[in-house]
């Protein structure tokens, strides 16, 4: 597998590659193209100068002792014969060769070609810049070898492809530096999760770094990741100690009321009560199994909206535990509006209702419970209060917990599973239903039910 270190790298050096490699071939092109314009330039001013000399008829044989004739050749010629050159014989003859002047044509053309172009303009002939005066008496050929520029260019190229090489490889190590600096952490950081995961410690974490950048936030974020992943496995394991031993609790009981019937001679009554117990102990079991299996699915499945009717469902149960209110003498206080259409789940929003409306009903000896059930705002409020037992600001959020229960309320006759409020907590999530509460010991208790509508 390719480091990320070895593919930053690489692009880090192409990219340098072809941007060094463009500047080189855009530097070239400029110095070639300055070369041109200061070639025509410099023959240019000559070539008015040889003009103006010719024009003032002053003796040709000493024209480069007054006009400045370096690295050009200047080449004069009357009635077609050569009457100046700054050049020795044998250079001379060879730039004559070259131009090919004896041919009529080549001279002709070269004019044509000088109209052509700018009266500025130069002439290329085989390797010379050539600028070319005519007049009726003399042909004036003012020239520079190529040669000799090319080989001044040569050298710049040379300078620059140096140059871009040197500043190649200094990037190319300052560049290595940078990577190598900035990859460090992710390198420690593997590190460190290769030890967590030969530890196999959850509550391990990576060591804080501080580079106040997207490692620094990596490791906070997977930080925030292993704790949460720590307590869901710390809950799901208080979950199985706890559902073994209320499962365990029930069965035990079962078991010893068996062995008593098998093993005693037991009267009528004894059977009875020994039947009447297993039963009760049964109804338990189910129960919990029930809620097990709510909560499991709960936690998968994916649940659909419908449209609940608050007010009629609220009713409906009020009317199904209305033999507890009145066996207790509670005083029921109701104020539900009509019409309060929700969204939700029937059968879920019944085990809701169901779980807050029973809490209120078994922890409360005496005194009232009150239903409000109203349009508040964009959303519909339950609101279900009683003066109960009660129980402490620091409970509020652990009775939503698993298998919590209050110790007061554990001694009560009807202790419960401790699992009602944590599928109603559950089951509100899943419907965007918020849910709060207030208590205060042996005063009461208010749930506040916030639906969407
Ligand atoms: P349980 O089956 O024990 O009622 P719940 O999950 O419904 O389980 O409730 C958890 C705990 O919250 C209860 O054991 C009790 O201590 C406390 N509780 C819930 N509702 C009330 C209430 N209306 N008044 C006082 N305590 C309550």
């Amino acid at each position: 597998m390719k480091s990320v270190k070895s593919k930053l790298f690489t692009w880090f050096v192409m990219i340098i590659f072809m941007i060094l490699l463009f500047l080189s071939i855009v530097t070239i092109y400029f110095f070639n193209i300055n070369q041109q314009i200061s070639t025509d330039e410099l023959l240019s001013s000559s070539l008015t100068e040889v003009e103006k000399y010719i024009r003032l008829k002053k003796p040709i044989e000493q024209i480069d002792q007054h006009i400045n004739l370096k690295n050009q050749f200047l080449l004069i010629l009357k009635q077609d014969k050569l009457i100046f050159s700054n050049q020795s014989t044998h250079n001379t003859e060879k730039i004559l060769d070259k131009l090919d002047f004896y041919d009529d044509d080549f001279y002709e053309e070269h004019l044509e070609r000088l109209e052509k172009q700018s009266k500025k303009g130069l002439s290329y002939a085989d390797e010379y810049a050539l600028k070319i005066f005519d007049d009726k008496n003399f042909k004036v050929f003012l020239g520079i070898d190529q040669d000799f520029f090319e080989h001044s260019l040569k050298n710049i190229y040379i300078a620059v492809v140096v140059l871009n090489f040197m500043i190649f490889i200094i990037l190319t190590i300052l560049g290595y530096l940078l990577i190598n600096k900035t990859i460090k952490p992710l390198k420690l950081i593997l590190k460190e999760l290769e030890n967590l995961q030969d530890k196999e410690d959850l509550s391990k974490r990576l060591k804080d770094i501080y580079t106040n950048d997207e490692f620094e936030k990596l490791v906070i974020s997977f930080n925030k990741m292993l704790e949460k992943i720590e307590n869901s496995v710390e809950n799901i394991k208080q979950f199985s100690s706890n559902a073994s031993h209320e499962l365990r609790t029930p069965l035990t009981i079962i078991q010893g009321e068996i062995e008593l019937l098998n093993f005693e001679k037991c009267t009528n009554e004894e059977l009875k009560n020994a039947i009447s117990k297993i039963n009760t102990e049964q109804k338990k079991l189910q129960e919990i199994i029930t809620t097990f299996l709510l909560l499991a699915r709960l936690e998968k499945e994916d649940m659909s909206l419908q449209k609940c009717q608050l007010d009629t469902l609220l009713f409906e149960l009020i009317e199904q535990n209305i033999e507890a209110v009145e066996s207790k003498k509670l005083e029921l206080k109701l104020e539900i509006e009509d019409e309060l259409e929700i969204k939700f789940d029937k059968k879920y929003l019944k085990i809701v209702l169901e779980n807050i409306l029973s809490n209120a009903i078994k922890y409360t000896q005496n005194g009232f419970i009150s239903i409000q059930a109203k349009k508040q705002n964009n959303n519909i409020e339950l609101i279900v209060q009683d003066s109960g037992i009660g129980f402490k600001k620091d409970e509020y959020d652990k009775i939503f917990e698993r298998f919590y229960r209050a110790d007061y309320a554990r001694s009560d006759a009807k202790k419960g599973l401790g699992l009602g409020l944590a599928i109603t907590k559950e089951i509100c999530k899943k419907f965007s239903c918020e849910i709060k509460v207030k208590s205060e010991l042996k005063k009461g208790s208010v749930f506040r039910l916030s639906f969407r509508v």
